[in-house]
């Protein structure tokens, strides 16, 4: 196909010449970017081959089971099977994790007890987070079973202020919790180096101190993961990318076997734990899903390296930078202004292969604090490993960006969120000059 026929199929979509030349002057400069994300996901694809191998996964694996759900031989092995990939003793794979917040929810519940404490050393976690531990009051919090919390902000150039990490452990600090991703704060993302070093620093304290790290957004980013360097749990949700975006629902916790089992026994019961749990249809969507991922995923991350640098050029703040590697494929882009990250979102939603008919509006989303603006037309609702967008309407009306389950499709989602700026006259034709 000719480069104009292209520009004729995008123009019937709705992308101006001009947006559409723009972004490719863009792209055209990330090959060597592109290069680098292909690699890790061969890295990764290889070790996720390589587990399901290793674990005979095979074609009864695929079946379900329903009622109790005894002797699942498909979820004991998809359990093994992410067990190896994070390299870690064992894993809970489930439908019956609902999503990240209950995952992680789910892995702070069954390894602390009343009088423990919860230590965060990297500043405020995710959102959803605030209700699970008790900083905003909450029916069911850990508040509220006299587990405590303290937390150490970064330091302002977004490094850990090992000082201040150093003198909040104390006798009752038994969990540190470490959310890779920025989720939606302006701070940078760890990579796996940083975390290793900042478990390495816990645990020269107090060697028995229970390392959690939040991994959501950061699952085949790079080629290793935080269990690799010292994680005794890693946490996601299969919404998310190890669910490759055929996962329909689900959460993971890979992690040493002692911490896997407590989840396990507060997942479905004491006595009970991990040996009930129907896996019911969803099998097959598990594996093909996890299979899928580490591509997945490099498409995503080519979105969000796309639209960084497209709207880096267009003078916008953005996080991570044009330039910086990635530990999560979560871009943020700083608007400055409601209508701006209206306008982006619902470009973004006109992008949508379901229901780019519908015209996202903020909303009052439950486990927020502020309105949320979302856009996302998903095979699978909320999906995130999807082309999606999120904000909340708050200062400083920063837009996080993220999923696209093919680079072809995160690419006309952004040109489409650039094409509805230009639309209501935010970004004016002048700027998109060459
Ligand atoms: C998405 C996310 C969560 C919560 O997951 P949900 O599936 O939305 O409940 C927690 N932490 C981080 C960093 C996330 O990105």
């Amino acid at each position: 196909m000719t480069e104009s026929m292209l520009e004729k199929m995008y123009a019937d979509m709705g992308i101006s010449k001009e947006v559409y030349a723009y972004g490719n002057a863009v792209w055209k400069e990330l090959e060597p970017r592109f290069r680098e994300i292909d690699e890790t996901a061969e890295c990764n694809q290889l070790k996720v081959v390589h587990s399901m191998q290793e674990c005979q996964v095979s074609e009864a694996c695929l079946l379900g089971t329903t009622g109790y759900g005894y002797n699942d031989l498909g979820r004991e092995t998809l359990e093994a099977v992410y067990a190896k990939i994070f390299h870690t003793e064992d894993a809970l794979v489930r439908p019956q994790i609902t999503c990240g917040t209950h995952a992680l929810a789910l892995a702070l519940m069954s390894n602390l007890r009343p009088g423990d404490e919860l230590l965060s050393p990297v500043g405020k976690p995710y959102d959803t987070l605030e209700e699970v531990i008790g900083i905003r009051p909450s029916t069911g919090s850990l508040a509220e079973y006299g587990v405590t919390y303290r937390q150490v902000d970064l330091l302002a150039d977004g490094s850990f202020d090992y000082e201040n990490i150093g003198k909040a452990i104390g006798e009752r600090t038994r969990l540190v919790t470490i959310q890779r991703s920025k989720g939606y704060q302006t701070r940078p993302t760890f990579s796996v180096r940083q975390i290793g070093e900042l478990i390495a620093f816990v645990k020269g304290i107090r060697p028995d101190i229970i390392c959690m790290v939040d991994n959501c957004y950061g699952e085949f980013v790079e080629m290793t993961e935080p269990s690799d360097v010292g994680a005794d749990m890693v946490v996601g949700s299969l919404i998310k990318n190890p669910g490759g975006g055929l996962a329909p629902i689900g959460g993971y916790i890979a992690g040493s076997r002692k911490c896997v089992e407590n989840a396990a026994y507060r997942l479905t019961s004491p006595g009970l734990g991990r040996e009930v749990g129907a896996s019911l249809g969803v099998l097959k969507d598990f594996y093909q899903g996890l299979f899928l991922a580490p591509t997945v995923t490099a498409s995503a991350l080519k979105g969000a390296v796309f639209a960084a640098n497209l709207y880096e050029r267009l003078g916008y703040a953005v996080i991570p930078d044009g330039k910086e590697s990635r530990h999560d494929i979560i871009q943020a882009v700083t608007f400055g202004s409601p209508e701006a990250v209206i306008a982006f979102c619902q470009g973004i939603q006109a992008a949508a292969p379901v229901d780019s008919h519908v015209t996202p509006e903020p909303w009052d989303m439950p486990g927020y604090d502020s309105q949320v603006i979302m856009a996302a037309g998903a095979f699978v609702s909320g999906s995130s490993i999807e082309l999606s967008a999120d904000a909340p309407i708050k200062p400083p009306y920063a837009v996080y960006f993220q999923g696209g389950l093919t680079w072809q499709h995160a690419k006309f989602g952004i040109l489409k969120s650039l094409q509805s700026l230009v639309n209501k006259g935010l970004v004016g034709k002048n700027r998109l000059k060459l």
